[in-house]
Order: C-alpha cells, then sequence, then structure tokens
C-alpha cells in the first residue's frame, strides 16, 4: 500500500512516529514518510499510525 502525510493537515504531533517509527519521521516541525517506505507491505503499525493521527493527515491506498 501507499503511505503519504498530506502536510497541509499534519500538525507535527508526532504520533505516528511513536506508532510505526520505520515509516515515519518528523521533518521541520512536521510528519513524514521516510524516504523509501511510501510504499509498503499492509503493516498494522502503519494502520494504527494512520487512524491514530489526530488530525487524519495519514492517508493509506492499495
Ligand atoms: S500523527 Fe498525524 S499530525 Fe501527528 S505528526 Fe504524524 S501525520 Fe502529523
Amino acid at each position: 500500500m501507499k503511505v503519504r502525510v498530506d502536510p497541509e493537515l499534519c500538525y507535527g504531533s508526532g504520533d505516528c512516529v511513536y506508532r510505526a517509527p520505520h515509516v515515519f519521521t518528523v521533518m521541520d516541525g512536521f510528519g513524514a514518510v521516510l524516504p523509501g517506505r511510501e510504499e509498503t507491505d499492509d503493516d498494522p503499525r502503519v494502520r494504527e499510525a494512520a487512524e491514530g493521527c489526530p488530525s487524519q493527515a495519514i492517508t493509506l491506498t492499495d
């Protein structure tokens, strides 16, 4: 699946990094997908990060 963070919605809480540090990082105060991790296998930690994002900034597409 494809993972994307919408910079217009993200406010840099860092929750996604806490839940899935192998996919997310915080850059310049905002959440971002680590380079090369935009495509990932179905991963419950990434789904948790998307569901737990307080601003619903994380999009997962198949
Ligand atoms: S959990 Fe959501 S709001 Fe927080 S840093 Fe990650 S993408 Fe941004």
